[in-house]
């Protein structure tokens, strides 16, 4: 590939609309251009990058036994009727009608068309397994779509899919796909975690996200320091170890704290420390109301809510419903005296002479004893786990690093194949449901989440899986016959080894090409000018690690293929 005739438009300045990195550096190197909010053209050099990523997915989703097909991105209203997905999915969904007026929506996923194929087909035991997969372009009408390829309205995705007999045999795809996942990012020089996810309904542990660490990533993982534990905050369990108190305290007694609404104010009025001043927060489940205790020092994790209380939607309480229920502004709500079912964290559980709200304005009690004062339905681990909380199986502290989620699986059970009734005969010829199992990955945000991992402040610095190229090769002197006739031959070279290679033979200034180099980020850049031709050398550097050399032309085919060796075998092993 040469460089005067590819469409790569790079930029000098950062585009203002940029945040993150990858978005500014994807935009920078001429690898994307937006075409409208959240939807992307892919230059040749970006859509290279993702066809990298997309290879090695394709890769292993093969070995694993998955077949690849391809699915319409237009989608018939009713399949989605039939789940109640195209009431309960919101705004997300882009819906539209064609001529006849009829339902439409754009694939933001794929378990009715998938389900709907099947469950045409598919009538004996015997035809089960089904294991399929594909690679698309979604849309998803995201509220915020922002960070570029993060998170886009459309976007490239692999969905899998499979059906099987019974719980046993999910498992089994369930396990398979694990594997292959971890397969999959290792290969692509990725730095990540496995880490347990919500599964909502399911139960169980078969929820897995698959995180690229990087700090500027939107999901916290609470990860053991010491055994294999991860899990996504929002999952992550907390064990209480401490034991219940037991003595008890005098009567409460209210006090004035004229415009103290948050723990911060009300501890600071007080002299009372915040983790001795009890939290009460209202929340609208499913429609009805229910108060969550939390200690002032902790935050209410509401999907572990959400899950108590097998509900489907959990909102924090309007202000208007946390006037009417505490009959005073918001920020004074307590225990005491509240008509609404109270769920207390684990840890509140004997909680004695505490702060509460007191259900009045500009008041809070002191002296709550929570046993004695107030009507507690249930206590629960109900709160975000925190970096002082140790690990819920070893014990050992935990850390909580940023995480990109750029892979999911999930065991779906029968929730679509029953609402959808995809059944099969078994060896009895008993009328079964199949069980279903679903698999992403996010292949563009792949490419974004490699660039926030690996850059710095001159470029991207890609992973050589998931380069757009393996080797940039600089022509300092283009004007010169003899280097660029060794130019020439090297980019030759390279290619007959297999090395994807960019020449640039522009005729711009040797500043301007290293600055693009980097920038573009090639795991390799060699140097051929007149100068080093005249010592016999070209020039190497390792974009990772800054490492420059020089290779022996007499000995190049040799040397170059040594070296190319060592930039690989340094990602290996910043991988271990
Ligand atoms: P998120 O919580 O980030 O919105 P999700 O839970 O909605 O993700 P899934 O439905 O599991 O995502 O989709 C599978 C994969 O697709 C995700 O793991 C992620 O890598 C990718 N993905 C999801 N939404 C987007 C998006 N808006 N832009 C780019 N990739 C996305
Ligand atoms: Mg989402």
């Amino acid at each position: 590939m040469r460089f005067s005739s590819c469409y790569i438009p790079t930029l000098k300045e950062t585009p203002a609309e940029a945040e993150v990195a990858s978005h500014k550096l994807l935009l920078r190197a001429g690898m994307v251009r937006k075409l409208t909010s959240g939807v992307y053209i892919y230059l040749p050099l970006g859509l290279r990058a993702i066809d990298n990523v997309a290879r090695v997915v394709r890769e292993e989703m093969n070995a694993a036994g998955f077949q690849e097909l391809l699915m319409p991105s237009v989608i018939p209203g009713d399949l989605w009727k039939e789940t109640g997905r195209w009431e309960h999915y919101g705004k997300e969904l882009l819906r539209f009608k064609d001529r006849n007026d009829r339902d439409y929506c754009l694939g933001p996923t794929h378990e009715e068309v998938i389900t709907d194929l099947v469950r045409g087909e598919v009538r004996s035991y015997r035809q089960l397994p089904v294991r399929l997969y594909q690679i698309q372009s979604k849309f998803r009408d995201e509220i915020r779509p922002r960070f570029g390829l993060m998170r886009g309205r459309e976007f490239v995705m692999k969905d899998g899919y499979s059906f099987d007999v019974d719980d046993a045999a999910a498992d089994a795809s369930y396990a398979i796909m694990y594997d292959a996942y971890m397969r999959i990012f290792q290969r692509l020089g990725l730095r990540f975690r496995a880490v347990e996810a919500d599964t909502g309904s399911i139960g169980g542990n078969f929820s897995h996200e698959f995180m690229v660490l990087a700090d500027t990533g939107e999901d916290t993982i609470a990860a053991c320091t010491s055994c294999h534990y991860a899990a996504n905050v929002e999952r992550a369990e907390v064990v209480w170890k401490g034991t219940p108190c037991t003595t008890g305290c005098s009567p409460y007694e209210q006090v004035a704290t004229p415009g103290a609404h948050s723990v911060e104010e009300v501890s600071a009025m007080l002299g009372v420390a915040p983790e001795r001043v009890v939290k009460t927060m209202l929340f609208t489940v499913d429609g009805k109301h229910v108060a969550v205790l939390v200690r002032g020092d902790r935050e209410v994790n509401d999907i572990k809510l959400k899950n108590l209380l097998k509900a489907q939607d959990v909102q924090l309480a309007s202000g208007e419903v946390v006037e009417a229920l505490t009959h005073a502004p918001v920020g004074f709500a307590g225990p005491v005296g509240l008509d609404v079912p109270i769920y207390a964290d684990a840890e509140l559980q004997g909680a004695t002479d505490y702060v509460t709200g007191a259900n009045a304005a500009d008041a809070h009690l002191l002296h709550v004893d929570l046993a004695r004062d107030a009507v507690v339905t249930a206590y629960a681990d109900l709160r975000a786990i925190t970096a002082a909380d140790c690990c819920p199986r070893c014990g050992a502290p935990i850390e909580l690093p940023k995480g990109i989620e750029v892979g999911h699986i999930f065991k779906l059970g029968t929730k679509y194949s029953d609402a959808m009734h995809a059944v099969f005969l078994d060896e009895n010829g008993k009328e079964r449901v199949m069980i279903m199992g679903c698999y992403g990955i996010g292949v563009s945000r792949v490419v974004a989440a490699a660039i926030e991992q690996n850059n710095d402040e001159n470029g991207i610095i890609f992973p050589p899986q998931i380069a757009p190229v393996q080797c940039i090769l600089l022509n300092l002197d283009p004007g010169k016959e003899d280097v660029s006739a060794k130019a020439d031959e090297i980019h030759d070279l390279l290619e007959e080894q297999g090395v994807s290679v960019l020449l640039d033979d522009r005729e711009e200034r040797p500043g301007v090409k290293f600055k693009d180099a980097d920038l573009i980020g090639a795991p390799m850049q060699l140097i051929v000018g007149g100068k080093g031709l005249a010592r016999g050398i070209v020039e190497c550097k390792d974009r990772r690690t800054g490492e420059k050399g020089e290779l022996p032309l007499a000995t190049l085919p040799e040397a170059l293929a040594a070296w190319m060796e060592t930039v690989r075998q340094g990602w290996q092993a910043r991988m271990a």
